[in-house]
Parts: C-alpha cells; structure tokens; sequence
C-alpha cells in the first residue's frame, strides 16, 4: 500500500473538555415525563428547528406515511396517536436532525481541527448540521470542501491500494436503514472482506449470544400486544425513563390490565417509580399515585444479577418442590426443553445467602419476588445494557430465559424475552447483514443473487477492529453513522488506533469527535437525515426499519434537505461502489434508482421477506418470523444451561463503576448538560457515590476527584470528576459515558460476545 508518508501527529484531544459547566443538585424526581417532558421537548425543538417549524416536523414523527424517529427501536401502537407520537427524547432527537445551524466549509476554515478537539462533546453536538463532503489533507489542521466525485476516487483508490481487502474496515451506526445497509454490507463483500463490526458488537450482542445458543434466535419474543396480556414484568438493567421512554406507555397500560411490575438495577431510576403519561389527562393534573409503575424495586449491586436470579430460581424450585399446585410448567418443560435436570441440580445447590451477600438484596425481598413469580405463568423479562456489558453477561442472559423455560413463558400471549435495542434500526442492520460472522446460509444466498463468491473467512468485531487499527493491521477505517471513538471503550487506545489509519472516513448528520480524531488524512460525508425528503431517480423514496420486536415499517422523508450538497446513505454506497469495485456484477444506479430494487434483492437473499415491497407498505409493516415466538425451536428443543455466580472481589480501597447515560443524552449525542431524573443539572463531568461510602472515605459532596482504573498491569485515568452523594449501592458508583470511556480496558470484554464490560469496571477514587 503507498502508504501517506508520516506527517507530524496533530496536537489533538481524544478525550470532552475537563471544564466543569457549574454543577447543580437537587433531590432525584420521584415521577417521570408529565408536563415537565412536554416542556422540555418543545425546548428543544423550539430551540433548533423554530417552533413552529419543528412542531410541523414533529407531526410527522412515527406516523404510518411518516418518518421513524431516529432515536431508540421502541415499536409503535398499531393505533398511534394523531398529534404527539413521540416522546421528550424522541423530539430530542428530531431537534438534533432538523437544527437551522449549519456547519459548512467557512466553519471548518475558521475552526482547525485542533481547536474543535478541545470543545466539549456538547459544543460540537450543537455546531449544527454538516452540508458538504470535505477533506482533512495529511499535513492540514483545517477541513476543506470536496467534491463528491474526487471524495469516491480517492476512497477507492486508497481501498484498492491495499494489500487485502482485510485491511479495511467497514463500522455501521444503528440509524442505518435496511436498504442502505443491505446495499453496504454487499458493497463490502464485492470489496472482499466481511470486517463489518457494528454498534450492536457493543451493546446487544451478548443477547444475540446468548439466546441464539438457547432459543435459536438471537433477538427477542415479545410483541407490543403481549405487554397487555403480561401477568408479570420484569425490568432489569434498564433505565426505559430515559432510553426507552414510550415503554412507560405499555408498562402503564400493562398495569391497568392487572400485571405487576418488577424493577431490578442498582439504581432507583425514576422512570419505574411513576410515569405521568402526558397523552392522558392525568398526565398533566392529579397525584402523582396514579401512575406508580413498579411493584417490587431490587436494588441490586452492580453484577449481582446472576446472583438475585440464581436465589429467586432456588425459591421458586423448593415452592415447587412442596407438592400441592406446581410451580414450574412440566408440560412445557417436556415438550420443547432439554437440560433441565442438569440446571435444576445447579439451581437446588445454590447458596442463598452468598446470593444475598452478592446482590444485596435482602431475602425477604428475594422470596416476595420468587412468589410473584411462582403465581403466575406469563411473565416478560425486558432488560439492556445493565445486563448486556459485563463478562458474565451471556450466563446472566441465559438465567434470564431458565426462569422464563421454567415457567413456559416463551412463545405465548403475554410471555417472553425482550431485549429493548436502543439505535431504532440496529435489529434491522443484523437482519441485513451487518454482521462481521455472517451465517453460510446468508453468504451462499449473496453468491447466488449477485454472482460473485463473498469472503468466507470472519471479520473484526468492534473490540478487533480496534486492535487491528492499533496493531497497524487496518489501515483504512469506514464508518457508516455514528461516532465510534466516543462509543467504544478505551478511548486513548481507540484513538491511538484510528490515527495510525492511513485513511478515516465518516458518513454523518453532524459534526463530533470521530471527526477530529482522524486517521492521516480523513473524509466527512454529510448524508440526508430520517426527517428529510430523498429524491432519487424515480422519484420520492422510503427507507425501511425493524424495531424491536421485529416489526419492519416504512419511514418516509418529507423535510427539505439541510444542504442541496447532501447525499442519502443508498447513494454513497452506490458511489462508493462504482468508485472501488473494478468489475462488479451489480447495476448501482439502478439499484439506488429506486429502492424498490433493493427490497426485491433483501427479499431474494433474506428469508422472511417475502412480498418485501407490498408488505412494507402495510400501514403498521410487518412481523418477520421468530422461531421463540412461534415455539419452533432449533432442533424443536430450546436449552436449560448451567451458569456459576461471578467472583467478584474488590480490594479495600476499589469500587464497581458502570456508566450509565443522563436524561439529556442519547449514546454519544449530547441534547444538553442536565439529567433532570436524577436531579443533576447542568454538569457531566460527576460521579455518582453512595454516602456511606464518601463517609467512611472521607469525600464530601461535590468535591473534585480522579478516576483510576488498572487492569492487567494497565492504568488508566480519568481526571476531574465532582461526586454527588446518590441512592447507589454500597462500593457501586456509577458516571456517564463517553466522559468515563477512557477506563473502560479495550481487553475487558463479556465471555463469548466480546462487548466491552462498560458497566463492570473496577476503579479507585483519587480525593
Ligand atoms: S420511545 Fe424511542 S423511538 Fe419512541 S419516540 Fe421515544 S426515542 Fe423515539
């Protein structure tokens, strides 16, 4: 590869601004949205897009011939509402999008690169929307613009100058629709490689893991229905008040219907307390009792959650070993389960009160929770990344189906697993093929409907691909969406890795760190956004999502471009392929011609797609088949497994740290610098302790600290944090991310999925 010749490293900052913005705490709220989400929604969206321009946009948002909001993959109700289908967060998102500011070429003459570095996430956030393709030259501090054509010559010819295709690799962001993602992921085959790491390798993946080897599909059972069949719903290592908040619509209506709500995390997030449901009257006036969502709180310890499972599952086993009404379904167990006699001998050795001294939750608790479930038979476990980022996270996930196989509650009206995804089309990006471990069955499908024999050999997962840039294996880095350095763990480390690139490109919406970090020489690559119109050559088109339970819909556009410069993602990929691929089968102006096109190829390569195009038209889309659901199990058997309780010692002077997000955040897009839930406001920069932990260390709230981590001899550091005293469990602090990537070890991964253990990070505090 001619490789750019070394040009002195640019003095930039992988890490947000240390300045503290002038903290202020007060007391967590103790109900969620109301009229309170209301306010702050057309802030925001008053703010960016104008209000009355943003609220036309926001008429728009999740309706059956409008866009999907490109912010979590929660479903919509069949029967949507007519003025407000979103929530504060959604309009967040939508605010982001549809901004009036602009970041053109003159802000990149004005602002080097630098400069920009030593800005905050927050100020980058808000610098506006990006309008032309422009290019960081190898010995330039400043972007300056490009064209589209000379940006795809020179991306091709640095991909074809390679050595192998393997040294390339290719990262895609959540927000990607099927149709773009289908034409990249066979983009990137034709290329020859199947590096295609994606921003599921960092959060789900470990429920893919774990219950493809147990159920035989990766995602989860649940339909939007089944919440008003639920008898019992358990939510655990999920904050849905602010990453999911239309969830607290369907747990709401759940309860009317009778079910109970248990919520288990280390912290007593506000959003399962109580809900005001601004779509109802009392949303808006009357107590607050009204709307108390969760039944059973468990405040568990961070990772204690094999161990409350393995204690409730030891419970439920000696009610029902009692005689008298059984607790367990047998019928169900027998018909469609193997290894239960292996799991039911794990269960009756376990040690309840190592349990009660792991989780941290009292067994008088414990035994309330196992009765509720013994009691009942339709039970839905939900959970996200509290249980997805640690090492154990694939055994704690397969616990989580034991106790559901136990009580046959898979694959019927009220029952299921259900992983709640937070990029609002990271499922549908897998199901296109998004995947660094595509399966046989997918790639001998590509070889037939495309004519060309797609790399057999696996690709770099998001941790590998790192280490490959870092270890100078990759030299070309490509990233559909999203804003990987800030998303990944080790930020020095990933930044150290993506500089070593000869070549960095980023097709985004808005400007952000991925943007200053850069390999020798880096392109940026505006795209349309989910709000706006995409005009190709037959005309109007619209993209396609699945959410996250499966549901593939339309999203249409109907804004006007922020830039007549920007390019949708189908087109780049199109360009893209023409510019790289010498003798490549495939017709790419006819394809992004008309995304018709692409449908008919995903539906004669991807099973479940059958009538694609038809079907996608339907007002609500349609359910792709999930084996769970319908009980047609792999080898009509889904498995019982056999999971230890973790070790995890802390030596005297560690804690436990997850990051979490605050209410004004979604991943690494910054909406502001309050956390209004937790009753933190206008700081990131803080961490959260239990009292009696700053008491016994001497910390007083609101002093200034050093974060430590060191793992396998490695030390790592994040300087300048204020503590805040808050209802966490004793040696659990918690601080949010990317601020607190940085301690998060590249090689602290979970067993099997390879995700980042972003939420089991041992740490000091330096006071
Ligand atoms: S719940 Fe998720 S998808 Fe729905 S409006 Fe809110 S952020 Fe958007």
């Amino acid at each position: 590869m001619n490789k750019t010749k070394n040009t002195t490293p640019r003095k930039v900052n992988p890490l947000t601004s240390e300045k503290f913005t002038g903290l202020e705490v007060t007391s967590p709220k103790t109900v969620a949205a109301g009229i309170e989400a209301v306010k702050s929604a057309l802030h925001h969206i008053a703010k960016e897009a104008g209000m009355v321009r943003g609220n036309r946009i926001l008429l728009k948002a999740n309706q059956k011939k409008g866009f999907d909001c490109p912010g979590c993959a929660w479903p919509d109700p069949q029967t949507r509402s007519k003025i407000a289908e979103y929530c504060e967060n959604g309009a967040k998102a939508i605010a982001e999008e549809t901004t009036l500011k602009r970041v053109d070429p003159a802000f990149f003459k004005k602002h080097s690169v630098e400069e920009l570095s030593q800005w905050s996430d927050y100020e980058l956030g808000k610098s506006g929307r990006l309008t032309h393709p422009v290019l960081l030259k190898a010995d330039s501090s400043h972007y300056e613009a490009i064209s589209w054509d000379d940006a795809f010559a020179m991306i091709g010819q640095k991909l074809n100058d390679l050595d192998s295709p393997d040294e390339a690799i290719f990262y895609t962001s959540g927000r990607t629709s099927n149709e773009a993602a289908f034409m990249y992921q066979l983009f990137v085959r034709q290329f020859g490689t199947n590096n295609l790491p994606d921003c599921s390798n960092m959060c789900h993946e470990s429920s893919g893991t774990a219950l493809s080897e147990t159920l035989g599909i990766g995602k989860g059972s649940v339909t939007l229905e089944d919440f008003d069949e639920a008898e019992v719903i358990v939510v655990m290592g999920q904050n849905p008040g602010t990453n999911h908040p239309r969830m607290l619509t369907a747990l709401q209506s759940a309860k009317k219907q009778g079910a109970k709500i248990v919520h288990i995390n280390p912290l007593p997030e506000t959003g399962l307390v109580a809900f005001k449901n601004p779509q109802k009257l009392n949303g808006w006036v009357g107590s607050t009792s009204s709307s108390a969502l969760s039944d059973l709180f468990l405040q568990v310890r961070i990772n204690g959650d094999m161990a409350v499972l393995k204690a409730i599952l030891k419970l439920m086993a000696e009610q029902d070993a009692q005689g008298g009404q059984k607790v367990f379904d047998y019928e169900f167990i027998k018909q469609y389960t193997t290894g239960f006699e292996a799991f039911l001998e794990d269960i009756e050795k376990v040690n309840l009160e190592e349990c009660i001294q792991q989780s941290g939750i009292d067994k008088a608790l414990l035994e309330q929770t196992a009765d509720l479930l013994s009691r009942h038979n339709k039970i839905i476990v939900c959970w996200a990344m509290g249980l997805t980022q640690h090492e154990n996270a694939v055994g704690v996930i397969q616990q989580v189906v034991n106790l559901l196989l136990v009580k046959g509650s898979i694959g019927k009206p009220g029952a299921g697993t259900c992983p709640v995804r937070g990029h609002s089309n990271v499922q549908g990006d897998r199901t296109m093929g998004i995947w660094e471990k595509p399966s046989q069955m997918f790639l001998d499908n590509l070889a037939k409907n495309f004519s060309f024999t797609p790399p057999q050999h696996h690709g770099y997962d998001t941790v590998e691909a790192i280490k490959a840039m870092y270890e100078g294996k990759a030299h070309v880095f490509f990233a559909m969406g999203g804003n990987f350095l800030s998303a990944t763990p080790d930020t020095e480390y990933t930044a150290k890795a993506l500089q070593n690139c000869q070549l960095t490109v980023q097709v985004s919406t808005k400007l952000n760190r991925s943007h200053l970090i850069t390999g020798h020489e880096a392109l940026i690559l505006p795209c349309l956004g989910r709000t706006e119109l995409d005009m190709q050559a037959s005309g109007k088109q619209f993209v396609s999502v699945e959410n996250s339970m499966g549901v593939v819909h339309q999203s249409r556009g109907h804004l006007k471009p922020a830039s007549a410069h920007l390019l949708s993602e189908p087109m780049i990929v199109a360009k893209l392929a023409q510019a790289t691929l010498q003798n490549s089968a495939t017709d790419w102006s006819t394809l992004v011609g008309n995304y018709d096109q692409v449908r008919e190829h995903i539906e004669a390569t991807i099973p479940g797609f059958e009538q694609y195009n038809q079907r996608v038209r339907q007002p609500n889309g349609f359910h792709l088949p999930n084996v769970a659901r319908e009980r047609k199990f792999k080898n009509g058997q889904a498995f019982f497994t056999v999971h230890p309780l973790p070790q995890n010692k802390l030596a005297s002077k560690e804690f436990i740290m997850m990051t979490i997000r605050s209410h004004d955040q979604y991943n690494t897009t910054i909406y502001g610098l309050d956390d209004r839930y937790r009753g933190i406001y206008n700081e990131r920069r803080v961490v959260l302790m239990n009292r009696e932990d700053m008491q016994e260390f001497g910390i007083q709230s609101q002093q200034k600290v050093d974060l430590m981590s060191s793992y396998e001899g490695v030390e790592r550091t994040a300087p300048a944090f204020l503590v805040v005293p808050y209802d966490i469990p004793k040696r659990c602090v918690a601080t949010y991310f990317p601020e607190a990537n940085v301690l998060v070890p590249i090689d602290s991964v979970a067993f099997k999925s390879n995700t980042p253990t972003s939420k089991y990070v041992v740490v000091t505090i330096n006071a």
